[in-house]
């Protein structure tokens, strides 16, 4: 029965390449030689030239041809496959026009396939650092006070690890255009819509990328690819797509994965503490004091804590938080900033304009949610009247995590983030729906969801296959949420995620998916290719099967490290 269901995932995962429709005798790939050719414009943004690559990589794998990257058609071979934006491509009628946050389309002509999307480089804007050594010395943050003024925090200082290359070299003369194996470095910001329309023009053909590495690749062979008939616009349910993959950090497997998954983490956008980040730093504290929290008589200023609070009802804070959510908006170009309290936020100021302002009948999770809100509402409104496109941010979290009751409906500028909103894990689901079901209530703007998948680079939770209720919380967002920031642990060493990579992979895929579409029949499916994946690829690898049994080639670390084993073994 066991091998019946996984024969039949398997077959599933390899239908797709035998419903397409053959346009009149024109091939990329004739009995393993190529018949095409792939086209870029001469001036390609960066992720358009990787989507070449890409496409050029696996072709091979699946064919064993060779498609050349060209940037002007060659008489050679008689079919073009166009991808990104391009005057080849314009020729033809198509263009990039409404098609964004990495939406893509895939089209083919009688003697050409284009295959594109938003493709747009992500510029940084000065001063970034280019490693921690520009954060410890006080480089960047020297910068910024000259530009403001002022000694709020430098909010940039993960920018570097969203490069793959040298961030030391990159916009020099030196730039490395491609790391050490020729693959194009790229920024984890930049649009890669073109990208996900080769991705998915493979998916077509049958590739899978079920982990990072060829280790997690399933490839189909097939001697000859036909030109496909085929007019296709994928939209996402979407725009934010961001798992904390940051693509500098967990090396090339890893970045090309979350690419390959179609993830987006468009730049311009904060969600987590951003008044601690404004505040928490020795000037700050020494100057202005009477902006934070007042607890037994003194304020809450101590140097050296990690965390300090602050009063929401100082003027001074108020209009200091106003004048730092515009120069950010003024010099970083940023579309969201955010004003979150600092975390750990348990005590209220009990300075006498503070008293009274919390609600303590609702609960630890309503406790300061007028409170907090109100100030947030408050700057908000302020802020529009010099920059009513771009946005403040909060999330739902903490104390003040359910909507506040004497705001109606919240400024049209503020973006609500709820942490927590989808709690895959969680047995509770109702309770859940009720508290996306208010905020949606309080703001015109989409929310979006914040969450933490398993850390399990802290030492617990075991993997996880949830393909349904994955599935069912996503679909129930769609329409009411702007997308997911979603943090676990990245490393992909002995504890990692390898526990999570399933819940990674489905994720990613759901922000892909159609609300209507059959996800349960999909998710089984998916659900059965993975662990076929395993049983065939992985495993063996570490396990002898002896006459007594089943037994570890390699003994893992840990009693529950067996999943992290098979993803460390290609390194060795
Ligand atoms: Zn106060």
């Amino acid at each position: 029965m066991r091998i019946s269901l996984l024969l039949a995932g398997v077959l599933w995962c390899f239908t797709f390449v035998l419903d397409t429709v053959t346009a009149a005798e024109q091939y990329l790939v004739r009995e393993g030689r190529a018949e095409a050719e792939i086209v870029i414009d001469p001036a390609a943004q960066r992720s358009t030239r990787l989507a070449a690559q890409e496409l050029q990589h696996y072709l091979k794998k699946i064919s064993g041809a060779k498609l050349e990257i060209v940037t002007e058609t060659t008489a050679k071979v008689p079919v073009k496959v166009l991808i990104g934006a391009s005057k080849e491509a314009e020729k033809r009628g198509v263009t990039t026009a409404g098609l964004k946050a990495g939406a893509y389309r895939i089209v083919a002509g009688d003697n050409w396939l284009a295959m594109l999307g938003d493709d747009t480089n992500f510029v940084p804007i000065e001063p970034w650092p280019r490693n921690h050594r520009d954060l410890a010395s006080g480089k960047v943050q020297t910068a910024w006070n000259a530009i403001t003024g002022e000694h709020w925090g430098y909010p940039h200082s993960q920018l570097y690890k969203h490069y793959t290359g040298s961030t030391g070299l990159f916009g020099t003369p030196n730039e490395q255009l491609v790391d050490k194996t020729g693959q194009v470095n790229v920024w984890g910001f930049d649009e890669r819509g073109s990208f996900n329309a080769v991705c998915g023009y493979l998916r077509g053909l049958g590739v899978r990328w079920y982990l990072p590495g060829e280790l997690g690749e399933v490839i189909p062979r097939q001697n000859t690819i036909p030109l496909p008939a085929i007019d296709e616009t994928v939209q996402p349910d979407f725009p934010l797509r961001t798992i904390n993959f940051r693509l500098g950090v967990y090396g090339r497997d890893a970045a090309m994965w979350a690419m390959r998954l179609g993830v987006r983490q468009p730049y311009g956008r904060q969600a987590a503490h951003g008044l601690d980040h404004m505040t928490h730093n020795t000037e700050t504290l020494e100057k202005h004091p009477e902006w934070f929290a007042l607890y037994g008589g003194k304020r809450d200023t101590q140097p050296g804590k990690r965390l300090n609070q602050l009063c929401y009802s100082n003027e001074e804070l108020f209009q200091q938080t106003v004048r730092y959510v515009r120069a950010q908006f003024d010099h970083f170009d940023m579309d969201v900033v955010s004003v979150m309290p600092p975390d750990g936020y348990t005590a209220i100021c009990q300075c006498e304009h503070c008293a009274g302002k919390d609600t303590p009948d609702r609960g630890y999770r309503g406790a300061f949610s007028d409170y907090v809100w109100e100030f947030v509402n408050r700057v908000a409104k302020e802020v529009r009247k010099t920059h009513p496109d771009r946005k403040i941010s909060n999330c739902a979290y903490g104390t003040y995590t359910l909507p506040p009751e004497k705001i109606d409906r919240l400024e049209p500028n503020v973006q609500v983030i709820i942490v927590g909103g989808r709690r895959p894990t969680s047995a509770d689901r109702e309770e859940l729906r009720q508290l996306r079901d208010a905020w949606v209530k309080k703001t015109a703007n989409p929310i979006i969801i914040f969450e933490n998948y398993p850390f399990t680079g802290r030492g617990f939770y075991l993997p996880a296959f949830i393909p349904h209720v994955l599935g069912e919380s996503i679909n129930e967002t769609k329409g009411i949420s702007k997308g997911e920031d979603i943090w676990l642990t990245m490393d992909f060493g002995e504890n990692a995620i390898g526990y999570n990579h399933f819940l990674i992979y489905f994720t990613a895929r759901m922000y892909w998916g159609e609300k209507t579409r059959m996800w349960m029949t999909c998710s089984t499916n998916t659900v059965i290719c993975f662990t076929d994946l395993l049983l065939r690829k992985c495993i063996p690898s570490f396990f002898t099967v002896k006459n007594t049994g089943v037994r570890w080639r390699k003994r893992p670390r840990r009693p529950v490290a067996h999943w992290s084993c098979f993803l460390s073994r290609k390194r060795k």
